[in-house]
């Protein structure tokens, strides 16, 4: 029997990714968003609950008449510039948001919760490629928020045998293959799209944060992971959870690539060039994130399909190219 699933902030870019596969793999799945960042155009009007996170009467209305057996937790705030800039809007969406889920689902006794954590919480790491038992020290308040409820979890399924998994993301980029669903974020702050946006006419140029990093080309460097992959693991994640059960690793694909590199691969993708000019850094930005993806591999089963930087954009493209507008076309 597959799971009955709710996926929290499901409309969202990871998000929406996950219910599709879900979906396709026979899952029972529901959405609940509050369409602050989500687009009710990624998910089927069928599943979808428009709820704040807040709302705790209507969530533990949904988890219930919907026999809901796993969460899945996507709704976060989740740029690190903003965080730094805005840390209460963090702390409250991503802290104090989440833990208003938790006391559902520990009132409604479930026990399998896939949660999305990050390589940032592992601030600047003492050696890359990054494994597990990497001290996490974020150096931005956005892997401070989800730091702390990597804690909140293991404290909770040693109490309440809640079983969790923290998937520390790295740089989810790409589309849907069919170019269904794709990333539509305003505003748009990462770095794939807006080199997208670049080419497609929509910005002037696109600026390279930071160029005097201890890096070979002195751009930062990124795992970047195809977001059908990231979703995939969520999907494993939820199969195998028992009850407090403990699961910690990096998503990511073990290689990493510079911003200079990115925008080459991006150049010869589309066949375009991209203008671009050097900015100084982005606060709260480590040189380098590449992730040791064994562990995932090893406890998930898990095995991303796409290696290769340049079919990564390509998915990109093909989605900006046909949503030049994103949901809104
Ligand atoms: N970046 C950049 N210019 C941009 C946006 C991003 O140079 O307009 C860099 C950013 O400093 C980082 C990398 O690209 O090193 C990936 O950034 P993104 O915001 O896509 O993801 P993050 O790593 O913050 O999750």
């Amino acid at each position: 029997m597959k799971h009955r699933v709710l996926v929290v902030g499901g409309a969202g870019y990871i998000g929406s990714h996950t219910v599709k596969l879900l979906q396709n793999q026979g899952y029972e799945v529901w959405v609940y968003d509050n369409l602050s960042m989500g687009h009710k155009e990624s998910v089927s009007p069928d599943c979808l609950i428009v709820g704040d996170l807040k709302d705790k009467d209507r969530l533990d209305h949904a988890i219930m008449i919907h026999r809901i057996e796993g969460v899945i937790h996507f709704a976060a705030s989740a740029f690190v510039g903003e965080s730094v800039t805005e840390p209460a809007k963090y702390y409250q969406n991503n802290v104090v948001n989440t833990l208003s889920l938790l006391e559902v689902v520990r009132k409604q006794g479930i026990k399998k919760f896939v949660f999305s954590s990050t390589c940032a919480t592992y601030g600047t790491p003492d050696r890359v490629p990054i494994t597990e038992d990497t001290p996490q020290n974020p150096i931005n308040p956005y892997g401070e928020t989800k730091l702390i409820v990597e804690k909140v979890l293991r404290d909770y399924a040693r109490a309440y045998q809640i079983g969790y998994a923290a998937l520390r993301y790295f740089n989810a980029s790409g589309a849907a293959a069919d170019g269904s669903i794709g990333e539509d974020h305003s505003p748009e702050t990462h770095l794939i799209p807006l080199i997208l946006e670049t080419i497609l006419g929509k910005r002037k140029e696109i600026e390279i944060f930071g160029t005097d990093y201890p890096t070979p080309d002195g751009t930062c460097i990124r795992d970047y992971i195809h977001v059908d992959d990231l979703a995939q693991a969520h999907i494993l994640a939820l199969d195998i959870l028992k009850p407090g059960q403990e699961i910690k690793v990096n998503l990511g694909i073990g290689q990493g690539y510079s911003v200079r590199q990115v925008i080459a691969a991006t150049e010869k993708v589309t066949g375009k060039k991209v203008k671009y000019k050097e900015s100084p850094r982005r606060a709260g930005d480590p040189a380098e994130l590449v992730a040791n993806p064994a562990k995932a591999m090893k406890e998930l089963g898990w095995k991303p399909k796409y290696l290769d930087i340049e079919t990564i954009i390509e998915t990109a493209w093909n989605w900006h190219r046909k949503h030049p507008n994103g949901f809104r076309n």
